[in-house]
């Protein structure tokens, strides 16, 4: 049936309007100021903001409200009052206070703190954060919140990317005013998360130990068909798919979440869902509220939506791709190339200080974006490489060029001549160009990351993003900050054309599949991190401690925090998997490889008995080969089991993270070689679990 979309659009959100209609004309003015301009919030305005918004939620069917944030965990957290509140006379009434809606305290000590927290103080708490609206969901009004500890340490992902969009807010509206632009009061960035995901079918997904404990498969052989055909990407969606996109649709829109485009990926049973762009702090709320309700939404349908960003081996994973910019206050896009002159001094200041910031910190670029499952992608050949690097287009690159040799650049014809003055060139937006190699692409007016993995929140890697691009802002600025006007053109001529040339190694707008680019990036000196515990520890870097201490993202402190939670997160990530795989190849893989071996050897032994000296060479050459494939096997087991207790009992994280992935990954590896051949010797009735082939191709 059709609905009314605008109406059913944000129509669970304590939005805008909502507000505009309930609070008195004073407190609405001040909400606004404090969301628009970061200002304190008065008492009595949140006390206003508190009877509007449990009137509003209550008429929409809510009995509770909760804190929602951000823990150092992969999901979000939520602890569920009501809002009810004895009279004393036995009745209730519905109570909730602007000290609730602005303050939580709940018991921080089950949340990973990475020793931040000492035992003793194990209280945290949560502090509402305005400027992502307020929703309902499931009879609970949802309320964003930032998490910290009892002293004021950030535990979350929330707190330090609301500190990184105001640092780069200072400095880049510093940089505005000193290009001569003094009108524009605020810079936020922008992000649109392209969202990828797998849909399997739910009575599947529970025979699967591996799916429920690891959400990846860990044994299993190739299905017939893989994605070599190249027919499901933008393929016509199958009825059931279909109609779970139109449900999820609905569940987001609902959540004003503009969820905007849906298509399957390349994968068999992989789809995307792109919404548009909004402000940093709220995009990276609606995608983990998205991940939320994919999850939930399939159920309904019988399904399950696989997260991980390697659900299958042999067919491309999935990842999200953080499309990022930056706008000022009246509505400009900072990356956009202009028309004028002016414009494109503008949008050049901007495009390489992004280009510096990406070479500069390439390497946290990379650890925001690493995890156990993210390992499994970046390298491989579906993904972009683990090697930071930034695709411009040609033409861009031309324009690059020709002012780092100070020569001019004519976008139509082409042509550079030398006309040796200090001008930029003229050049229009002319970007057809698409790299899908590039890990960190220009796309016309934004910069696309694409290294991100599917199952993570995209606040690391803006927080990264944010914090460095401000970091080079600052840098320019003191180099622009004395120059007086009528040199600035001058000035800002040859700050940028510095700037490429320092900084131009970290472009590179060829194949990054290939392994003459790993060579080449390797001369240019640029990072190559190959897994998480190869990239975390420069997390922790002098150069890095220096830039998030400096523009207050994170205390050294909470730096070393988070280094911890990361490697713990990553030890026990595949400690699981390694558990997991142990029970499934020992206790189910290996009993069906033996009970059909009984089934070959008794039909062995009853034709003899029917036949005297009838040949068994078939029967006896299928039990060779499971006999020598199931030795193989527990041998693997007992390796590693082994390798896994002792990289358990590493004593230093590092050290135990480096023998997770450089041992038990490589014993999971080869054990998984012997399970995947024995499993395609047995038949699908002898299988403890479902193939890849029911798993990908059954919806
Ligand atoms: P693609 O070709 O990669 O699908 P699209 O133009 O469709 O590119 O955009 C992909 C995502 O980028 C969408 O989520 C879109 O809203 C987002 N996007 C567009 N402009 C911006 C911007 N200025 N800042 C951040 N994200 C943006
Ligand atoms: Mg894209």
């Amino acid at each position: 049936m059709a609905q009314n979309i605008p109406e059913l659009y944000g129509s669970l959100v304590f939005n805008n309007k909502i507000m505009r209609e309930k609070l008195p004309k004073d407190m609405y003015k001040a909400l606004r100021k404090t969301i628009q301009n970061g200002t304190h919030l008065e008492l009595d305005v949140a006390n206003s903001v508190a009877v509007a918004m449990k009137e509003w939620a209550i008429e929409n069917g809510a009995t509770h409200y909760t804190h929602w944030f951000q823990p150092m965990t992969n999901v979000t957290a939520e602890k569920h009052d009501s809002f009810i509140s004895p009279t004393g006379d036995g009745e209730v009434i519905m109570d909730f206070s602007g000290k609730e809606l602005v303050k939580g305290e709940p018991d921080a000590s089950s949340f990973p703190s990475g020793g931040l927290r000492a035992t003793f103080e194990a209280r945290g708490y949560t502090a509402w954060d305005p400027t992502s609206p307020a929703f309902i969901k499931d009879g609970t009004l949802y309320i964003p919140t930032a998490f910290c500890s009892y002293t004021g340490e950030a535990l979350d992902k929330k707190t330090p990317l609301l500190r990184s969009m105001e640092t780069l807010n200072k400095e880049a509206v510093k940089m505005l005013h000193l290009l001569g632009d003094t009108s524009v009061k605020n810079v936020s960035t922008t992000v649109g998360p392209e969202q990828e995901y797998f849909l399997v079918e739910k009575e599947l997904y529970k025979q699967r130990k591996d799916l429920v404990f690891t959400g990846r498969t860990l044994i299993g052989a190739p299905a017939p068909k893989g994605q070599e055909m190249e027919d499901h990407y933008f393929g016509s969606l199958k009825p059931r798919i279909s109609a779970f996109m139109h449900d999820l649709d609905e569940e987001l829109w609902k959540l004003g979440i503009p969820a905007k485009t849906k298509h399957n990926e390349v994968a068999p049973a992989q789809h995307e869902l792109a919404p548009v762009f909004d402000t940093t702090n709220v995009a990276v709320d609606h995608n983990q509220l998205t991940m939320e309700v994919m999850k939930k939404v399939a159920e309904k349908h019988g399904l399950v939506c696989l997260l991980n960003e390697k659900p299958f081996e042999g067919i491309n994973g999935s990842g999200k791709h953080n499309n990022w910019s930056m706008t000022t206050d009246a509505g400009e896009n900072l990356l956009n190339p202009g028309k004028t002159p002016a414009e494109n001094t503008q949008f050049l200041v901007f495009l390489t200080a992004v280009i510096q910031a990406v070479d500069d910190y390439a390497d946290l670029l990379r650890i925001s974006v690493a995890s156990a499952g993210n390992d499994h992608r970046l390298g491989a050949n579906e993904a972009p490489p683990a090697i930071v690097s930034i695709f411009l287009g040609d033409e861009l690159t031309a324009v690059l060029e020709s002012i780092e040799k100070d020569e001019y650049f004519d976008a139509k014809k082409s042509v550079q001549m030398d006309i040796g003055a200090k001008v930029l060139p003229h050049f229009t937006k002319d970007n057809t160009d698409r790299n899908r190699t590039s890990p960190f692409a220009f796309t016309g007016n934004k910069f696309e990351f694409r290294m991100l993995g599917s199952a993570a929140s995209v606040a690391n890697p803006n927080i990264v993003l944010n914090t460095a691009v401000a970091e080079v802002l600052r840098q320019f600025s003191a180099k622009l900050e004395n120059v007086a006007p009528e040199d600035m053109e001058s000035a800002v001529h040859e700050l940028i054309k510095e700037t490429i040339s320092a900084h131009k190694r970290i472009i590179f707008n060829g194949n990054g599949y290939t392994d003459e680019w790993i060579e080449e990036a390797e001369r240019r000196g640029l990072y190559n991190l190959k897994s998480t515990p190869d990239a975390l520890p420069m997390w922790i870097a002098d150069k890095n401690v220096k830039l998030f201490t400096e523009h207050k993202i994170f205390t050294e402190g909470e730096l070393h925090s988070r280094y911890e939670i990361w490697l713990e997160n990553y030890i026990k990530t595949i400690n699981i998997e390694s558990n997991t795989m142990v029970e499934m190849v020992q206790k189910d893989l290996l009993p069906s490889v033996f009970k059909y071996m009984e089934e070959v050897s008794q039909t062995a032994t009853l034709k003899k008995s029917v036949v005297s000296g009838i040949s068994v060479e078939t029967e006896s050459a299928l039990l060779e080969e499971l006999t020598q494939l199931s030795g193989e096997m527990v041998k693997g087991l007992d390796k590693l089991k082994t390798d896994t207790a002792a990289a358990l009992a590493e004593e230093d994280a590092q050290d135990s993270a480096k023998a997770y992935q450089s041992v038990v990954l490589a014993d999971m590896q080869e054990l998984r070689t012997s399970a995947d051949k024995a499993e395609a010797l047995i038949p699908d009735s002898l299988l403890p679990y479902p193939t890849y082939g029911k798993l990908l191709f059954s919806i």
